[in-house]
């Protein structure tokens, strides 16, 4: 068993785990004549220039138009600022870009918990379920996975974090089936996971 609450080195990941799950991803994957569940970011990266170059710009408006609408997840500032308090080290790793999450995190709140360059998008690093961004942050902070928990809502996430030797926790919406197998701690909320600290 895995005593999550003793970690002190924390990724997050934004969409649907910070925030509320609004991304209209299948409004998006229409906009940019894409298939329906098709994989946004590795689609556009098959497409000959200059159409990847155009559509990666319509992509980087599409998401700056869902960064202002973004919702916090309930409890997302108490958690964060539990954690601030204790001195725990604090990022995010997203498919978004990094200015897209830097906006997204002032409009719910929680700009002022993250340095900027703990704030990795798909520029900083590559891709989830790639494990480069949690390998970076976690260089940068010289902490060890053993010290480190990633936090999301999508199984990208869960395998991030399980490829490099962190623990895993799944905000479980209930709108996938769960991933026991790629899971430590599995909550339903943020409220959830603030309370086991
Ligand atoms: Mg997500």
């Amino acid at each position: 068993m895995v005593d999550i609450g003793a970690r002190r080195y924390w990724v997050f990941d934004l969409d649907g785990t910070l925030t509320r799950p609004v991304h209209d991803f299948a409004h998006i994957r229409a906009e940019l004549e894409l298939a329906p569940n098709c994989d946004i970011l590795d689609s556009l990266a098959l497409l000959p220039s200059p159409q990847r170059e155009h559509k990666m710009a319509l992509l980087d408006r599409l998401e700056l138009f869902y960064a202002e609408k973004t919702q916090p997840a309930a409890d997302v500032v108490g958690l964060l600022d539990a954690l601030f308090q204790r001195n725990d080290r604090l990022g995010i790793l997203t498919r978004n870009s990094q200015p897209v999450a830097l906006q997204a995190l002032e409009v719910i709140g929680a700009r002022r918990y993250f340095l900027k360059e703990d704030v990795l998008g798909r520029d900083e690093a590559r891709p989830k379920p790639d494990p480069h961004g949690i390998e970076l942050l976690l260089e940068r902070w010289s902490a060890k996975p053993e010290e480190a928990v990633m936090v999301g809502d999508f199984r990208y996430d869960l395998e991030a974090g399980r490829s490099c030797g962190t623990a895993t926790v799944h905000v479980d919406h209930g709108t996938h089936q769960p991933w026991p197998e790629l899971t430590d701690l599995r909550v339903t909320s943020l409220t959830q996971l603030l309370e086991i600290l």
